[in-house]
């Protein structure tokens, strides 16, 4: 376990991830954060692009495993539903209890499984604490919040050195 705000792997987005270099390090379960990380705010399902990386995750032998952290409770079963893949919603991340708690219901350990998700301070500092690789990818849209952008702003720094010393997949 460790308070750690720096991923072990930055990327522009879900896509640039591949499945065989994620099964090649020995990850089995790849946890993935729904907004903004999968799909925009308010897409209720996946689109084309995310069913076909879902599915050549699968062949990799890699679950998809979706925990989020909003908070109406059917859009992350819509999603995950639509999609196919098990789910958390109202997670609580950067709690350690949902990261956990989906481990065990996948029957796998720190080492393989990884979180992807768009914030830091949610999905890394999460995944960071919960000891699995970790993920941070750019926000899809940021679609004129301000919060959303101000939470960027203060990622920023964090987001830089990540990439700096970040390391291959
Ligand atoms: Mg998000």
């Amino acid at each position: 376990m460790s308070f750690s705000l720096l991923a072990d792997w930055v990327g522009g987005s879900i896509f640039e991830i591949d499945p065989a270099a994620l099964s090649g390090c020995g990850i089995r379960l790849l946890l993935a954060d729904l907004d903004n990380t999968l799909a925009p705010y308010g897409v209720p399902e996946p689109d084309e692009r995310v069913r076909d990386w879902e599915a050549k995750l699968k062949r990799h032998g890699v679950t998809l495993f979706i925990l989020s952290n909003n908070r109406h409770p059917q859009r992350s079963g819509r999603f995950s539903k639509a999609l196919g893949v098990p789910f958390i919603g109202h997670a609580g991340k950067p709690k350690r209890p949902s990261f956990v708690r989906a481990m065990e219901q996948m029957g796998c350990t720190q080492a393989q499984t990884a979180i992807v998700g768009d914030q830091i301070f949610t999905d890394i500092l999460g995944g960071n604490n919960a000891g699995v690789t970790t993920l941070l990818v750019e926000p899809i849209r940021l679609a004129g919040n301000p919060g959303r952008y101000l939470r960027y702003a203060v990622e920023w720094p964090f987001r830089v050195l990540a990439k700096r010393r970040r390391r291959a997949l």
